[in-house]
């Protein structure tokens, strides 16, 4: 007989659990996709814990309260609950459902007895109460089996409350393994699937009551699980790319951390990070198992694997940032404690035997005070603990005061690369002075993995947002907004749709255009406004609603660009300046608009923001630069004059006297190169606000009206309307060809020139200029300026090209933001 070697069975492989969250669940279009990310699973043995179906755990909280307080509402709340599992049985299991709803009946019918039963005793039950929260898991996680065992798969379902033993302590609800394991093992010899569908959140008491293991305790629950189950891996499925690197829902800009380790995620958990429960990690460190945590709804996202390996020194020292409301500050100040042993411990233990638990304690080397936080909750009893402590330092004057001040948060930021690394903390509040977050106290653990400050909660998010900001984004973010989008505006937009991804790959500078504003509407994109902008208006928005969006707390930096050519928008550049929102224009109203207010908006820049305009004189060229980088160097300005007016340059350069004057404006107004009323061109105001710009950039405190302007706008036409003005003008071609002509006997030419002498006078209007003249020879429409200083003093500094269009205007504007991002 031939003898056949028995080889022994491979172990079976280790199991694998799944959790998935409420959201993960919370309707049959929901549950059949988790349904489908369970059966593209490998096939090992899988448990899969389950919260309840979404909202769920809320409803039941408040239909016990309701019924306990004895409200007459309870019944309709409670028929919605039990309509809303009905239907999802009937969705998911179609003609199959029967059995399903019988059950979701009988289950329905037990709780309405139990509330009706509160209702009447009317008095506060916290048996009850716990029973009651617990149901929304197991009823979904019937539904959930059901499903998975309808669609072919071998499925158990396992309530958690007839072997998960769990007692209630001061750090939560504390495990008693050798009893969960004794009745995990009997149940699984007894009813072992290939899948089994498990309810998260409830356990049982050492006496057999039905409890539950705290809010967001189904994450808990899967590591328990994946303990006795002698599980390799724990995956818990939510709703957003893992563990993010803060809360997606204060700070927009949050990222996906593809690793974490034990200990990071442990500190995020702890202070406020709702994504994982605090008690979650415990039981997988004991059993060194791999956590991941994913996202249902992106399936192929590979989330965050958290684990014992410590996590790449790549990228930022901070991994996460989290933050723990509803907190207080409990100060015990007094000269009385300085070198007295004992003080903390004392004060410690009465917060201890009043059963407060402390967040963060803070203690200055001077030992002249402690400071800590406890929960808001906890206040009030925190501080009579320490008044009775302390009570004869009191009376003796020694401890001066116990403070107590509500309305407070933590904020953590957490990572193990911050151990031995210089200057995280200098970045952090940095970011936040730069916010205007006030400091209440500051602890750092000798781990150096967690920095923890408290700030006032009013200034919670904005604080987490500058922080995010300072750790994750390019310090050069800038949020932008813009307003008036005419063809200045258009082609500045386009501009820097063309050079955005450039600028952020080369120099990091991050340019996000969030909002434009026009005299009507209003456009704000989130992240950045695509080129198809337009479709997106929301028709009433303000400037105010504008300022708002674009001065957003999670973006490091704000500017406005006014391409208005509007006096009420140049009215606010103070107020924004002063906010620290920078802002760039090509709109002359505010350089050359009245003199006091042109101060203050220059004090307003006193904030840090910067303010500059270099587009209003001579379009994108370097005017107004190179007169301040002149003075900047100590040069001394003695005379500045040029042809500032792109038309006017145009009308002069054509015109030889035989041609009408009249001909060549309506010529010039066909071509667009003046303004649709010639008149604001020819009166050379525009011109005169351009040397009032200049003049105050060299420090001379000039207005408008202190301009000597020559206006070649006939007086008997200034009052006219704009077609009649184009049809008389020829009657004063006369008068124009005899100034050319005597010009020309003079070997001259005409041109309309801008000028500020040393001793401050301005004038603007024709001169007779020699033929040779350097402002004889422009071409088209270009601008010149010439600055003569004292060391350009007899061969001056001359800046020459096109001075107008669209195009260069958009330019200078582009190169002032530049100039102000990279400063
Ligand atoms: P689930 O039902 O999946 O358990 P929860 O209601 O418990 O979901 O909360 C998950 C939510 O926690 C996420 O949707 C997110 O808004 C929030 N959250 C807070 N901090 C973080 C963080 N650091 N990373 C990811 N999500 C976070
Ligand atoms: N359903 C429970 C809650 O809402 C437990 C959980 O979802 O983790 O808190
Ligand atoms: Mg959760």
């Amino acid at each position: 007989m031939m003898s056949v070697a028995q080889l022994p069975d491979p172990p079976p492989a280790p199991p694998c659990v799944h959790k998935f969250g409420g959201s993960s669940l919370a309707d049959a279009t929901c549950m059949r996709r988790v349904a489908a990310i369970l059966q593209a699973q490998p096939a090992t043995p899988a448990y899969v814990v389950v919260s309840a179906m979404r909202g769920t755990t809320d409803a039941l909280i408040a239909l016990a309260e309701a019924a306990m307080q004895a409200s007459t509402d309870w019944p309709g709340r409670l028929a919605q609950l039990r309509e809303r599992h009905l239907a999802c049985a009937d969705d998911l299991l179609a003609a199959h459902a029967a059995a399903t709803r019988d059950w979701l009946d009988g289950q329905f019918a037990e709780l309405r007895d139990l509330l009706a039963a509160l209702a009447v005793l009317r008095t506060p039950n916290r048996e009850a109460s716990e029973r009651v929260q617990g149901l929304g898991e197991v009823w979904s996680s019937r539904l959930l089996r059901d499903l998975l065992a309808a669609q072919g798969l071998s499925c158990a379902r396992l309530d958690a409350r007839d072997v998960l033993v769990v007692s209630h302590g001061e750090l939560g609800a504390s495990v008693d393994w050798d009893d969960s394991q004794r009745r995990f093992d009997a149940w699984r010899a007894e009813h072992a699937r290939p899948w089994t569908v498990v309810t998260g959140f409830v356990a049982r008491t050492p006496d057999g009551r039905a409890t539950v293991l705290g809010r967001n305790g189904s994450d808990y629950s899967a590591a328990i699980f994946a303990r006795l189950s002698g599980a390799a891996e724990l995956t818990l499925w939510g709703d957003t790319d893992g563990v993010l690197s803060a809360d997606p829902r204060l700070v927009p800009e949050a990222v996906s951390l593809p690793e974490l380790s034990y200990s990071e995620a442990c500190e995020l958990a702890y202070f406020g990070a709702k994504v994982i429960h605090p008690q979650t990690l415990t039981p997988a460190i004991a059993a060194g198992l791999a956590v991941r945590i994913r996202n249902t709804f992106a399936p192929d996202h590979a989330g965050t694997a958290i684990g014992t390996r410590a996590t790449a020194a790549s990228g930022s020292p901070v991994k996460g940032l989290s933050a723990v409301q509803q907190l207080a500050v409990l100060t015990l100040e007094g000269a009385g404690m300085i070198g007295v042993p004992g003080t903390a411990e004392r004060a410690f233990g009465a917060l201890h035997a009043a059963g407060v638990s402390v967040v963060m304690i803070s203690q200055g080397s001077s030992e002249h005070s402690i400071c800590c936080v406890v929960r808001e909750a906890d206040l009030a009893r925190a501080r009579s603990a320490l008044e009775s402590a302390f009570e004869r330092e009191l009376a003796r004057g020694a401890i001066a005061r116990i403070a107590g001040e509500a309305g407070i948060s933590v904020l953590a930021a957490v990572g193990d690369g911050m151990a031995g690394q210089p200057g995280v903390a200098a970045r952090l509040f940095g970011a936040l002075a730069r916010s205007s977050v006030n400091i209440r106290a500051i602890a750092q653990g000798a781990s150096e993995r967690n920095i923890s400050i408290a700030v006032a909660s009013s200034d919670a998010t904005r604080a987490l947002r500058a922080a995010h900001a300072a750790f994750w984004l390019s310090p050069q973010t800038i949020s932008i907004g813009l307003i008036g989008p005419g063809k200045v505006g258009q082609a500045l937009f386009e501009q820097i749709l063309a050079a955005r991804e450039r600028l952020l790959r080369d120099h990091q500078l991050d340019l996000r255009l969030r909002a434009v504003a026009s005299r009507s509407h209003l456009w704000c994109g989130e992240s950045h406004l695509a080129a198809n902008w337009r479709e997106a208006a929301q028709p009433d928005g303000d400037l105010e609603a504008f300022t708002r969006h674009i001065h957003a707390e999670h973006l490091p930096h704000a500017l406005i660009i006014d391409c208005s050519a509007s006096d009420a928008v140049a009215e606010r550049y103070a107020d924004w300046l002063a906010a620290g929102i920078h802002v760039v224009t090509p709109n002359k109203h505010a350089g050359a608009g009245p003199y006091p207010r042109w101060q203050r908006i220059r004090a307003a820049c006193a904030s840090g923001a910067r303010f500059r305009y270099e587009a209003t004189v001579g379009a994108g060229l370097p005017v107004i630069s190179t007169l301040r980088d002149l003075l900047d160097t100590g040069d001394e300005l003695h005379v500045v004059e040029g042809i500032l007016s792109g038309t006017l340059a145009w009308l002069f350069n054509r015109y030889d006297g035989c041609t009408p004057f009249s001909a060549l404006v309506r010529e010039a107004h066909a071509l667009a190169y003046t303004e649709p009323d010639p008149r604001d061109d020819l009166s050379g105001t525009d011109v005169a606000r351009k040397l009032v710009i200049l003049a105050r950039e060299a420090g001379v405190p000039l207005e408008l009206a202190d301009v000597e302007v020559e206006s070649l706008v006939p007086a008997s036409l200034r009052c006219t309307d704009a077609a009649t003005f184009m049809e008389r003008l020829g009657e004063f071609d006369a008068a124009m060809a005899a100034r050319h002509a005597r010009a020309h006997d003079h070997g001259c030419v005409l041109r309309y020139v801008a000028r500020l002498d040393r001793d401050g006078h301005a004038r603007v209007g024709l001169a007779e200029l020699p033929a040779t003249h350097g402002f004889a020879h422009l071409r088209l429409t270009d601008n010149i300026v010439q600055f003569t200083t004292r060391r350009y003093a007899d061969n001056p500094l001359v800046v020459q090209g096109p001075g107008a269009g669209p195009e260069v205007t958009a330019a200078g504007v582009f190169a002032d933001i530049l100039r102000i991002v990279q400063s």
